[in-house]
């Protein structure tokens, strides 16, 4: 699973595309168009890399009481 979701726009429709990272590895990543991307078009989107969109809000919030998964599902 991944650590980090982002956004960054599609490079085959240009559309939306979401990007889950593993530290600074590209594990999945799940276009709105529902495109399957080459290894040539995940370079691409691994190269800009985790921080690349500003729109991603869930990375600077840090629970000081600890980051335990809840099991309540
Ligand atoms: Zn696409």
């Amino acid at each position: 699973m991944a650590d980090r979701i982002s956004w960054d726009a599609c490079p085959r429709c240009d559309d939306l595309i979401a990007l889950g990272w593993k530290g600074e590895e590209l594990t999945e990543y799940d276009c709105v168009g529902g495109c399957v991307l080459n290894a040539e078009e995940l370079v691409v989107l691994r190269g800009r890399g985790p921080d690349n969109s500003g729109q991603v809000t869930a990375t600077s919030r840090r629970d000081p009481a600890g980051r335990e998964h809840s099991g309540a599902n």
